[in-house]
């Protein structure tokens, strides 16, 4: 059966982007015979505004349908006063969930060109490979009961719940053991279970998924020391795991350390090899169409899917071998640039990859 890939530009920087990896893609296609079909589809904001819906049904059919998924970044301050569970990234949680897309792989990799674009000291990240494991369909970003209610007294109260079962703990668990036994064999889970129950429950449930992995060393820190660590002496960690919201922050510091939130990819798997694939970075709507916008993570998370839901190892190998050339060569966008280094904008990044690629191909 043809494998099929969905591709979802999304809204601000996300179709300046997606293009780049698209065209990329098409180059694989016709040049490297890749056997896949190409589909697109609506999310986030501009799925809103044609269907009043920011995750549409024809979309969520095609997701279904498609080996894998190729994301831009959803949302912006146009959608922001709707109602919530009309805004952009409700349609991106929704996907994650309907698609049971439970382990979020975010690798904090410095590319040794770009160690001093990091605000970092270059000793401090040079040599930093980091592969940060977020749950991404549980805990505080999806417990009930949520919302924003009145009290007696009149004011309002804000309310979330931070809740895990057993299940969901194992699983993304073992995903962590088995990627760390593949790396340096090291992994810490971060959690809070000094104040929080749930990660109490985290810690125990990991502790217990270690005893099949003896191979690898576990090590648990609190959110708040991992998140000095990771400043202090980012280079102890290999693997990290942790919950959804602790997630998504922890990754958005780590991307600093490797230059720009612009070079950091992110793969999100379900257990059935179905992938969706994304920046880690958000539709930065302050950038977008201005031609300035760093591809290069949507171009890496290109290279997973290759990776992860076609098995093209090849093909993902070649894609990371062009994007490290590039950046030998000096090749910058503005998020990346410093002196002496060749300024180039959105689309340029995206043609020097592939001019790169003919030559590997040949
Ligand atoms: P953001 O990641 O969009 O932007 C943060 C900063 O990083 C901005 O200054 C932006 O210009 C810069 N930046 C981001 N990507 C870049 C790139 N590829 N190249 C160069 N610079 C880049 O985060 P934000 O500003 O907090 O959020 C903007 C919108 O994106 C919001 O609506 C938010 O909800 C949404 N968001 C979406 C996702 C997603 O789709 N997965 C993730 C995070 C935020």
């Amino acid at each position: 059966m043809t494998k099929k890939i969905l591709i979802l530009p999304g809204d601000g920087i996300g179709p300046e982007i997606i293009t780049q990896a698209e065209k990329i893609l098409s180059f694989f296609i016709v040049k490297g015979d890749l056997a896949v079909e190409l589909d697109c589809g609506l999310i986030g904001g501009n799925a809103i505004d044609e269907t009043g819906l920011p995750l549409p049904e024809e979309t969520l059919k095609k997701a279904k349908e498609a080996t894998a998924i190729l994301m831009g970044s959803v949302g912006g301050p146009k959608w922001e006063s709707i109602d919530r569970p009309l805004r952009p990234e409700r349609g991106l949680l929704a996907i994650r969930a309907e698609l049971g897309l439970f382990a979020n792989l975010r690798p904090a990799f410095l590319f040794p060109q770009l160690a001093k674009a990091s605000t970092l000291n270059e000793e401090v990240v040079s040599g930093l490979d980091i592969m940060i494991i977020r749950e991404l369909t549980g805990g505080i970003y999806f417990g009930n009961p949520r919302g924003i209610r009145k009290l007696d007294d009149g004011q309002r109260e804000g309310f979330n719940t931070l809740v895990y079962n057993e299940n969901e703990i194992k699983r993304i668990a073992k995903v962590a053991f088995e990627t760390a036994s593949k790396r340096q064999g090291r992994l810490c889970s971060v959690d809070k279970a000094n104040v929080l129950e749930a990660t109490e429950l985290w810690r125990e449930v990991v502790s217990e998924v270690a005893k099949d992995f003896p191979e690898v060393e576990l090590q648990h820190m609190y959110i708040d020391n991992a998140s000095m660590q990771l400043v202090r002496a980012p280079k102890q960690f290999d693997v990290i795991l942790t919950t959804n919201m602790f997630g998504d922050i922890l990754s958005d510091l780590a991307s600093m350390l490797t230059g720009s939130i612009g070079m950091l990819p992110s793969a999100s798997l379900a257990g059935d090899g179905k992938g969706m694939y994304e920046p880690a970075h958000g539709s930065a709507p302050d950038i977008a169409g201005q031609n300035i916008a760093n591809p290069l993570a949507t171009i890496l998370s290109l290279s997973m899917l290759l990776r992860y839901s076609l098995r093209e190892e090849k093909f993902a190998n070649m894609l990371e071998q062009a994007v490290s050339q590039v950046l030998t060569e000096g090749l910058r966008t503005k998020d990346i640039h410093s002196d002496g280094m060749t300024y180039v904008g959105t689309d340029e990044m995206g043609e020097a990859v592939i001019k790169t690629l003919s030559t590997l191909l040949d």
